[in-house]
């Protein structure tokens, strides 16, 4: 398997409207895109950082993965997303590592990205997702 760099780090937020704010008046950072990806009930907002990106996720339902997290340990850093070549081969890469995958198969995240969790079980406890940009 072959990671080329942290595509994004994912941070759970109650609010994008108030979140926002933070990232572009303190750190200077500027919004380029919000992003409602219905799969994972959340509304998205990015900022670059150099290759990386920073997504602030807000829930769009209490119920949803975003909703609970937040329930359970607040705001805060959700996931890391490592860039792959080949999304498919690192999938069955871990697999047979005997690493527990939450997606077994590639499924669409937000900007168009071909996305897979690791169970965090299998990756200390950090929940991990690769994730491959194949318009590129
Ligand atoms: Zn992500």
């Amino acid at each position: 398997m072959e990671i080329s760099h942290i595509e994004h780090i994912g941070i759970a937020v109650k609010s994008l409207d108030e979140a926002i704010p933070y990232y572009e008046n303190v750190l200077g950072l500027k919004c380029y895109a919000v992003e409602e990806v219905k799969d994972q009930r959340v509304k998205t907002a990015f900022f670059k950082v150099g290759q990386t990106k920073i997504e602030l996720l807000e829930t769009t339902d209490p119920e949803g993965p975003i909703g609970k997290f937040i329930e359970k340990r607040g705001e805060g850093i959700h996931h890391l997303a490592y860039a792959v070549k080949n999304i498919e081969g690192a999938i069955s890469e871990m697999e047979s590592k005997g690493v527990q995958m939450i997606d077994k198969a590639p499924r669409k995240g937000a900007e168009g990205l071909h996305i897979a969790f690791l169970h965090p079980k299998s990756s200390g406890s950090v929940l991990t997702e690769i994730c491959e940009d194949k318009n590129k």
